[in-house]
């Protein structure tokens, strides 16, 4: 790491693929880049990247590296979804051909690797927190190593400062950047995903369909990890009863229709160990802006969505190359384009709070219960 004084064009909070797409979008544009990340080893969920992904991962000049192997292709999306019955979208009818079922991991770290490749400076399990803002606009910002010490236990440590003149917030659903700096986060539902990865069956292991099944109080996804497990999460919002864990919630998953005969041995060995599905946030949320004075926000930090549009990662590409392009214009005297950003972002929510509501509403088995009642509303 360069010393206290050397000065970065930006910083980059957070490596997700909307911190290494702001980044790689930055550096094409000449700017200095640091990029850290925080994480500490534990996988990211969030696995299935739509073919249409190809397209933004070449605009950002690694469509040759990215995804790359280690991940599995996954041909058709399969859903029983207003019937019991199951209906399939094949990815034969995709202009883009088949997506994926991503190693996330292995995904995210290439894309830093190619941040780096193009010139960032990368920390990995590194937080970033802003110390100070100066008065000619820049920033000193303290960066802390996972093993280190409280950042106040060093304060005279050149090595865990650097300055910037702009820092882009790509923390995810935390948006720990942009709400220090005043942004408030509005939130749609209360939606959680209880997740947990059980053991592949032998017999349905060639399948890497991504399966969705409805349920009275939410819904159940499954798909396929190229670690030869299966990811299985129940979706439901946080205040009704299924949303608690512990064994009746692998009861829960053997009555299901389609997710229980795809988890098939798997089930029964996570039952027998009686396997606990660990929470996450999965609520639908925006920041009520998404740049401010020295700062912008993207990916999931600007908005995050309903893991139904399984959007999640793809506009997080998106809204990373975007915001990179825009902080670069504003470095370079045209602020116009944060504008014009920050109006993409509202047509993205816009667009998700529409797809969402018709969805939902496609399914009317159960308009009575909270779940359901709650997302036949008008948006
Ligand atoms: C249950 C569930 C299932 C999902 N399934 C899908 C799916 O199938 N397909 C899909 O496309 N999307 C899916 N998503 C959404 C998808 O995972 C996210 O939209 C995507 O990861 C957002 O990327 P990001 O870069 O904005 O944020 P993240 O991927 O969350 O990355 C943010 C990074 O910032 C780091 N960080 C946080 N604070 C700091 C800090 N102060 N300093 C430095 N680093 C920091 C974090 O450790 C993290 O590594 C799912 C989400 C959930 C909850």
């Amino acid at each position: 790491m360069r010393s206290r004084d050397d000065l970065y064009d930006v910083v980059v909070a957070g490596g997700g693929p909307a911190g290494a797409a702001a980044a790689l979008a930055l550096l094409r544009e000449g700017r200095t880049v640091v990029l850290a990340d925080a994480a500490t080893g534990a996988p990211s969920v969030g696995e299935a990247l739509p073919a249409a992904a190809g397209v933004l991962l070449r605009d950002l000049g690694v469509g040759d590296r990215i995804p790359g192997d280690g991940h599995l292709p996954c041909y058709a999306n399969l859903s029983a979804w207003g019937s019991p019955a199951l209906g399939a979208v094949d990815s034969v009818n995709d202009p883009h051909g088949p997506g994926w079922h991503l190693d996330r991991l292995l995904f995210d770290r290439r894309l830093r690797a190619c941040a780096q490749a193009a010139g960032a400076h990368v920390e990995t399990r590194t937080t970033v927190r802003p110390r100070a803002r100066h008065a000619d606009g820049t920033w000193t910002v303290a960066l802390r190593r996972a093993d280190d010490r409280r950042i106040d236990d060093h304060p005279a440590d050149d090595r865990r400062t650097v300055r910037c003149r702009w820092l882009v917030d790509t923390t995810g659903r935390r948006a720990a950047i942009a709400t220090a700096c005043g942004a408030r986060r509005r939130t749609y539902d209360r939606l959680i995903a209880l997740h947990c990865v059980l053991g592949r069956d032998r017999e349905v292991r060639a399948d890497n369909s991504t399966l969705v099944e409805a349920a009275p109080d939410g819904w159940w996804y499954a798909a396929a990890l190229p670690s030869e497990r299966l990811l299985v999460v129940w979706f439901t919002d946080a205040d009704l009863p299924a949303a608690r864990t512990g064994p009746p919630w692998l009861d829960r998953l053997a009555a299901t229709r389609h997710i229980a005969a795809r988890a098939g041995a798997g089930l029964r060995h996570g039952r027998a160990a009686r396997v606990t599905p660990r929470r996450a946030p999965a609520h639908t949320a925006r920041l009520d802006r998404v740049h401010g004075d020295g700062w912008t926000a993207a990916g999931d930090a600007a908005a995050a969505f309903d893991p139904l549009s399984s959007q999640g990662i793809l506009t997080a590409l998106y809204t990373g190359m975007r915001a990179g392009e825009a902080v670069a214009a504003r470095l370079g005297g045209d602020a116009a384009d944060l504008d014009h950003y920050a109006a993409n972002v509202d047509g993205i929510v816009a667009a998700h709070l529409r797809n969402r509501h018709t969805y939902y509403a496609f399914e009317q088995r159960w308009p009575h219960r909270p779940f359901w009642r709650r997302r036949h509303r008008a948006p």
